[in-house]
């Protein structure tokens, strides 16, 4: 963008800031933090050599996912359908480099078992997405040897959870990147073609959420392997819909209980014989099958195991297995440690010095902040930025005082991400990421708010380093989020709001349009706030509306009622108010009750929003207010208005609440009570009558609709008994009155 990145930034934080303020948001801004200082950024160092000392950071050279966009690295959790999480558009290459990774995989039992603590508190759908993608699955890996191969160590691990099913194996199936098909390749005659056709599906490896729908691709190799358990031959394929990064990168295909392997079988004529017979039902018969048959079931045509149910097969399979040496039970997770190298200049440089006579070197404590070096030449082309910064790259070895070079990838910005709110309760300490006793007084958050799509990045990162933390010995508790909402998105004209599709609405336009109340009484109003929300500038008109009726209102009355106290309204007076006072102070105590629940359990703003406006409909009705209520009456439920609206129009509140006489800011009035007696609807005495004579009375609340006062009175004991067994041929309801019920006689 021709800026340089730090200046960029800062631009658009005091940017956000400025917005921020202007809306009213009170944050508390003595405790801001940017995670691009490095008085910030030197403890995500500080974290990396704690972890590096204990094992859980590592360099390893791997393939990767690459976004030829963005033109570095992304965590698998960042590959969206097959394409980059910024760029939908862009599929993501496949490209081995090395890098560093933390182990997360170490603490995913951890991550599973705390769940427990998060049940409730959390959306399900995001513990259920977590649960999935760390994807603990218990089987038995098995090793299927390849014939015309002499080495008894060339052979194909494949890991299964149904080795009940093995019998019915049909072929392996090996990824386009396996690193056994270059020597099966080999002594084959048409091994260039072969080379290319691996080569053509690498670049078409199906991953993800895409599995179920992409098309499977694969061709046989020509070479067979042996099922180690009935000793036949099978032949192996390669496949694009297994990953090189994923378990043994080899699968079983075992069609006749496998979907994903019964499609490919289909497509490329593979036979494959049956072998779980489903308990109750008709048998199966492979070649009448139009789709596979994956519950468990009943063996057959599997040898000794013949007879056994699925569950007593795989025990009893696994423990052979394991007894004559072709395989043992194992438990894989799909979870992979978390790549964190990435090429971007804009970043937290990783703290450690490559030397020739000392190996990797970690930079020691005393030297960190290890800085980003400014005025860096971008050239935005494939290789670390600060690999063109000589002064940066080119240091002593910390521990020969030899020549060295620093790490010039720089962390995943979501390091920064993983622990950023610790840092909130003790901001600027210059000694350690926070005091230990800070974090026991504040953690752990009541209530975190966050989008779905963080569900398996920041909130699975996030959890990782907490329980990090406490490994050394920073925080007592396992679990930094005790509540977590996911909020819905912003939607234009159907589609996400986002800067690159340029249907951004501008908050400072509106701003400048209505005032800052409107937007945030609109985005309040217009949907329930984990529902998505579709942006109508009608819907704006409608909330600026409605905010000028409310202050026309106040207009009318608050002069009027200087001097006047609401607190003033004892009980006694309240007994002998007006029908129409008691109206009004019904609706507004009630409003009010109703308000608060959606403020303290629902969050469902939208309806408050909606009963404030019938709240102020109610008053609109009764004007002249000042002719039917009392100054003291008439005060409370004004008050009342304006304390409900304060935080959805804090600014328009404040101006109303000095118009109503008062001096201290709005802001500083606690939350109203409601009055339980005032909020009571009123009772009405209904007559019940049974073919015109009375039989009965009932005490209802006021204004109940004719269908509910009429189930009412047909569920009075007296009633019902009266009624048993008759005709009911009509009945008549008079709201607030009288029931009658006419039965056949
Ligand atoms: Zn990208
Ligand atoms: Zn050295």
């Amino acid at each position: 963008r021709g800026t340089p990145p730090r200046d960029w930034t800062n631009a658009n934080i005091a940017q956000m800031k400025s917005v921020c303020r202007r809306f009213g948001f009170s944050y508390d801004w003595r405790r801001e933090i940017s995670t691009g200082d490095p008085e910030y950024y030197r403890w995500n160092q500080w974290f990396f050599l704690r972890m590096l000392e204990r094992g859980l950071a590592y360099r390893k050279r791997s393939l990767v996912n690459w976004c030829p966009k963005c033109q570095t690295v992304l965590a698998n959790e960042q590959v969206v359908d097959g394409c980059c999480w910024q760029h939908d558009d862009t599929p993501v290459e496949a490209k081995e480099i090395e890098q560093w990774f933390l182990r997360i995989t170490q603490y995913a039992d951890a991550l599973l078992e705390d769940m427990v603590e998060l049940e409730g508190g959390w959306p399900e759908r995001v513990l259920v997405m977590q649960r999935n993608w760390i994807g603990k699955s218990r089987g038995t890996r098995l090793r299927f040897a390849i014939d015309g191969v002499k080495d008894s160590k060339a052979h194909i691990e494949v890991f299964t959870t149904r080795v009940d099913t093995i019998f019915g194996a049909a072929a392996v199936i090996l990824s386009p990147a396996h690193e056994l098909l270059p020597g099966l390749f080999a002594g084959e005659p048409n091994r260039a073609k072969l080379e290319e056709e691996a080569s053509r599906l690498r670049a078409r490896i199906i991953r993800g959420a895409d599995l179920a729908t992409a098309e499977k691709e694969g061709f046989f190799t020509g070479r067979f392997a042996t099922n180690p358990f009935s000793g036949e031959k099978v032949p192996i394929w390669v496949g694009n819909f297994v990953l090189a990064e994923y378990g043994t990168g080899a699968v079983m295909a075992v069609p006749a209980h496998d979907q994903r392997d019964f499609e490919f079988a289909q497509k490329y004529k593979i036979p494959f014989p049956v072998v779980i017979q489903p308990v109750e039902g008709a048998s199966l018969r492979a070649e009448k099958m139009k789709e596979a048959f994956t519950d468990y079931g009943r063996l057959v045509n599997s040898g000794p195991y013949s007879g056994l149910a699925s569950e007593a097969a795989i025990e009893k399979m696994t423990a052979d297995a394991q007894a004559k040496g072709i395989g043992e039970a194992e438990t894989t997770y799909r979870l992979k440690d978390w790549g964190i190298s990435r090429q971007r200049y804009w970043g937290t440089p990783i703290p450690v010095i490559y030397c020739a006579k000392c190996g990797i070197v970690p930079v020691p404590d005393k030297d960190l902040p290890v800085k980003l070096p400014e005025n860096v030449l971008l050239t935005g082309q494939g290789q670390s930025p600060l690999a063109n910064a000589p002064a940066f790259v080119n240091v002593k070895c910390p521990k020969c005082g030899g020549p060295g070079r620093r790490e010039t990838d720089t962390m995943d910005t979501f390091i920064d991400s993983s622990w950023y709110f610790f840092r909130y309760t003790d901001p600027h300490n210059e000694r350690a990421p926070f005091d230990p006793a800070l974090v026991r007084y504040w953690f752990p958050i009541d209530q975190y708010i966050g989008g779905i799509e963080h569900a398996i990045l920041h909130l699975i990162y996030s959890r990782f380093f907490c329980k990090v933390m406490r490994d050394l010995g920073l925080v007592e508790i396992r679990e930094p989020v005790r509540r977590l909402f996911s909020q819905g998105m912003v939607l234009k004209d159907g589609a996400k709001m986002s800067k690159s599709k340029g249907n951004v609405v501008g908050a400072i336009d509106m701003a400048e349009k209505y005032g800052c109340d409107t937007p945030r009484m609109y985005t309040l109003f217009v949907a329930p706030p984990e529902k998505d929300l579709e942006w109508s500038e009608q819907g704006i008109e409608g909330c600026a509306r409605f905010l000028h009726r409310v202050f026309r209102l106040m207009d009318r009355h608050a002069a009027a009622l200087h001097g006047v106290s609401a607190r003033d309204l004892k009980p006694g007076k309240i007994s002998s108010a007006s029908e129409k006072e008691k109206v009004l102070l019904r609706k507004a105590h009630q409003t009010l009750r109703r308000v608060t629940a959606d403020f303290e359990t629902r969050w469902h703003f939208n309806t408050s929003v909606a009963l404030i406006m019938e709240l102020v409909n109610t008053l609109q009705d009764h004007e002249p207010l000042d002719k039917h209520a009392r100054p003291e009456v008439l005060k409370q439920v004004l008050e009342l208005l304006v304390l409900m609206l304060a935080p959805i129009a804090p600014h328009l509140a404040e101006e109303l609440w000095e118009m109503l006489g008062h001096k201290e800011s709005l802001h500083c009035e606690a939350w109203p009570q409601y009055s339980t007696e005032l909020a009571e609807e009123e009772q009405v005495e209904i007559v019940i009558q049974i073919n015109g004579r009375v039989r009965g009375k009932i005490c209802v609340d006021a204004g109940l609709p004719e269908e509910e006062l009429a189930e009412r009175a047909f569920a009075d004991p007296k009633i019902e008994q009266l009624l048993r067994g008759a005709r009911v041929v009509k009945r008549v309801v008079v709201p607030d009155k009288l029931v009658n019920v006419v039965v056949a006689q």
